[in-house]
């Protein structure tokens, strides 16, 4: 059983991810994480992001099993991981490992950009997360204003919207909703809400195939 749930960056898409895993006694693939730590280990090589060859190398070098999320987390990192994510190298090479992650039993739950449409279009739910880019922005301040007082919100909606524009107009693998996921927008909705509303979504879609 394969859940895909794809959305936007600050949608609250991983924590759905993650409370929809644990309800149904899934495993969890944050595949963001993967371009984090491509984009990553390109920089502590001492590389250029805009080297997409050295990206590659770096993806097809991946360990799956060792993903450092707290060096991954960062601002730079999210942003250094949408350049190298529009490499089809860098895509390619993380294409398999994600297919085989969602093979595992009982059941898998992916979370990205490209689940439904790219990764897995076979899978039996899929959700696409979705919130204005002010409220996502808020909610992303919210939590890195914790760490850097003097951050402005203003320059976290730039972020969001160059991020959005460059993870939905890439050639390969752009963010879109697939034609069969079903639209949640938790623009209005606290956590609690949307994670609720996302269950019923899947049981729903689930219910239907049965
Ligand atoms: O979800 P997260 O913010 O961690 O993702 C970081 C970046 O990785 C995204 O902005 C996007 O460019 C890329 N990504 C992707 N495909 C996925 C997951 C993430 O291209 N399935």
């Amino acid at each position: 059983m394969i859940i895909a749930i794809d959305g936007p960056t600050a949608s609250g898409k991983g924590t759905i991810a993650k409370r929809v895993a644990a309800h149904y006694g899934f495993h969890l693939l944050d595949t963001g994480l993967l371009y984090r730590a491509v984009a990553r280990a390109v920089l502590d090589v001492g590389q250029s992001l805009e080297d997409s060859e050295a990206a590659t190398t770096c993806a097809r070098k991946l360990d799956f099993g060792a993903l450092d999320e707290s060096r991954l987390r960062t601002r730079e990192i999210g942003d250094a991981a949408s350049v190298v994510s529009a490499y089809p190298g860098v895509r390619q090479a993380l294409f398999e490992g994600q297919r085989l992650f969602a093979q595992k039993k009982p059941g898998a739950v992916l979370d990205g950009r490209d689940i439904g449409t790219v990764i897995c279009p076979e899978a039996e739910a899929k959700l696409f997360i979705t919130a204005s880019s002010e409220i996502r922005a808020h909610r992303r301040w919210l939590e890195l204003v914790k760490l850097d007082p003097a951050l402005s919100e203003e320059s976290i909606l730039a972020d969001i919207r160059r991020r959005d524009e460059r993870d939905s107009n890439r050639s390969n693998a752009p963010l879109k909703i697939a034609d069969d996921a079903r639209l949640l927008d938790t623009s209005l909705m606290d956590i609690e809400t949307a994670s609720r509303e996302a269950l019923r979504l899947i049981e729903a879609s689930l219910s239907r195939q049965g």
